[in-house]
């Protein structure tokens, strides 16, 4: 592992965060659909389960994903930015079987408020480990979705098995094949 557990669960989550509007695909287009990736990811704190809150989360989703075209500098702006506007303190809890880790909102904070600021937490972490280099898009050319390398030896160029599967079917194709 090479950032504390709940720093790699909040990079992953963030990408997959980004990811859900990526590649001309809604993945959010309801509260319901919000309800399953929060349930996913496993968010806990406050709900409102209304439009305005699926609203707030999909007009975070676009400030993120700067974060994959950004330098390490206008990356630790924007981190820092989302820090200030969201009044971040951190403190280390434990809840719902989770050991120690850190959370820079109160639970009752508005749920894009707190993906705001576990992102920008997590990026802090990744900024200052010099490891932003690990922030990537997917190698498949037909596909856009953002990475972020957590594997030990940075050897990650995929969004996701599906992606490494059919890029390596195709070049298994285009080596064999008689020209
Ligand atoms: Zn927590
Ligand atoms: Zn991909």
């Amino acid at each position: 592992m090479l950032f504390a557990h709940d720093t790699e669960v909040s990079l992953n989550a963030t990408a997959a965060l980004v990811n859900t509007g990526r590649g001309g695909r809604e993945e959010l287009p309801d509260v319901a659909a919000l309800d399953r990736f929060v349930a996913a990811w496993r968010w806990t704190g406050s709900r409102t389960h209304d439009q305005a809150e699926l609203d707030a989360v999909k007009r975070l989703r676009p400030v993120l994903a700067r974060l994959w075209g950004m330098t390490k500098d206008e990356a630790a702006d924007l981190v820092n930015t989302l820090l200030r506007d969201a009044s971040a303190l951190p403190q280390l809890v434990k809840h719902d079987g989770w050991d120690y880790h850190v959370h820079a909102t109160a639970p009752e904070a508005p749920l894009a408020d707190r993906m705001a600021v576990d992102a920008a937490m997590a990026m802090a972490d990744i900024i200052r480990a010099d490891e932003f280099g690990r922030l990537r898009v997917c190698a498949a050319s037909d596909c856009d979705d953002v990475v972020v390398d957590l594997s030990k030896n940075r050897s990650r160029r995929f969004c996701g098995l599906t992606c490494a599967n059919r890029v390596n079917v195709a070049a298994y194709r285009a080596r064999h094949s008689v020209s």
